[in-house]
C-alpha cells in the first residue's frame, strides 16, 4: 500500500530499543538510515545489526541531544552521508525514576532536557533539509505516560513526554505550509532494555494490565512511524497516536481481569 525505499530517515536514539525497532523497520523497508545516539559502541551494534537487514545505507551518528550544537552536527553528517533528510524521528529519551517529594532540580532538569529540548533542538536542526524534501516527516516518540496516563515516580517524565505534544501541535502549523508534517507516537509498554530494567514484577503487573494480555515491541511503534513517513500519511499532521494494546481503555482491575 505505501512505500518508505529510498527515504532519508534520522532515528534519534535509535542504537537501542524503540529507536533501534523503527530503524530496523525503516531499514527493511529500503530506506536510507542514520541511527544517532551517545555511545560509540552500541552505535556500532546497532549499525552492523542493521546493516544485515538493510536495502539502502545505514550510518551512526554520535550525537547528544541535549546539545543544540551537536543536534546541528548531527544533521549535517546525515545530509553529508545521504544528501538530504526526509524524516526525523526524534526519539531518544530517558526515563530515570524520582518520586516528586524528593526530586531534586538536577533530576527535573535532565529529563527535561533530553525529553523536551532535545526534541526540539533535533527537530530544529533538521528544518532546512526537511523544507528541500517537500514531503518531510517529523515523528515523535512521546509516551501513554503523561499524555493520557500518570505513574508514580515518573512526574517529571510524564510532564516532558506531555510538553513534547505540545510542541507537535504549534509545530505541525508552523511547518504545513512547507509539505511537513508532525505527528506523535504515544507507547505504551514496550519491551526494550531501558524498560527490562524497571524489574520482573514491574513487566508481570504492567502486562496484567493490558488487554492485549503482553507489552509490546519496538517493531510495533516502527511499523506506525514508517507509515506516518510515507507519502500516503500526507494529510495527517499535529495528531498523537497511542501504540498500547488498549492499556489507556480499562476503567478498574476488573475489566481486565481473566
Ligand atoms: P532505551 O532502550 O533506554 O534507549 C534510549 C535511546 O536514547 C538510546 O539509543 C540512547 O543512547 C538514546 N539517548 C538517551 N539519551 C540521549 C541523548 N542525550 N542524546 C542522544 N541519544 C540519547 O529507551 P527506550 O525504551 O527505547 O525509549 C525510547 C523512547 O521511547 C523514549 O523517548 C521513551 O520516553 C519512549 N517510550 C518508551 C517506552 C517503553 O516502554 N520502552 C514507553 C513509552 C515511551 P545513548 O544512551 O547511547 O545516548
Amino acid at each position: 500500500m505505501f512505500s518508505v525505499a529510498g527515504k532519508s530517515v534520522l532515528i534519534t536514539g535509535g542504537s537501542k530499543g524503540i529507536g533501534r525497532g523503527i530503524a530496523s523497520v525503516f531499514a527493511e523497508a529500503g530506506a536510507n538510515v542514520a541511527v544517532a545516539a551517545r555511545s560509540v559502541a552500541d552505535l556500532d551494534a546497532a549499525v552492523s545489526e542493521l546493516d544485515g537487514v538493510a536495502d539502502g545505507k545505514v550510518v551512526g551518528v554520535t550525537a547528544d541531544v541535549s546539545d543544540p550544537e551537536s543536534c546541528a552536527q548531527m544533521a549535517t553528517a546525515v545530509v553529508d552521508a545521504f544528501g538530504g533528510i526526509d524524516v526525523v524521528c526524534a526519539n531518544a529519551g530517558i526515563f530515570p525514576e524520582s518520586s516528586l517529594s524528593t526530586m531534586t532540580p538536577d533530576e527535573l532538569t535532565k529529563v527535561l532536557d533530553v525529553n523536551v529540548k532535545g526534541t526540539v533542538y533535533s527537530v530544529q536542526a533538521c528544518i532546512p533539509s526537511l523544507k528541500k524534501s517537500g514531503r518531510g516527516r517529523v515523528i515523535l516518540t512521546s509516551s501513554i505516560t503523561g499524555p493520557i496516563t500518570g505513574y508514580p515516580g515518573w512526574s517529571h517524565y510524564g510532564a516532558s513526554k506531555a510538553a513534547q505534544l505540545g510542541f507537535m501541535r504549534s509545530a505541525a502549523i508552523e511547518l504545513a505550509p512547507h509539505g511537513i508534517t508532525v505527528n506523535a507516537i504515544l507507547p505504551g509498554n514496550i519491551v526494550t532494555g531501558g524498560l527490562a530494567d524497571m524489574g520482573e514484577d514491574y513487566l508481570a503487573g504492567m502486562a496484567r494490565a493490558i488487554p492485549a494480555g503482553a507489552l509490546g515491541t519496538p517493531a510495533d511503534i516502527g511499523y506506525l512511524a514508517a507509515f506516518l513517513a510515507s507519502d500516503e500519511a500526507g494529510y495527517i499532521t499535529g495528531q498523537s497516536i497511542a501504540v498500547d494494546g488498549g492499556q489507556v481503555l480499562p476503567e478498574s482491575l476488573e475489566a481486565v481481569a481473566p
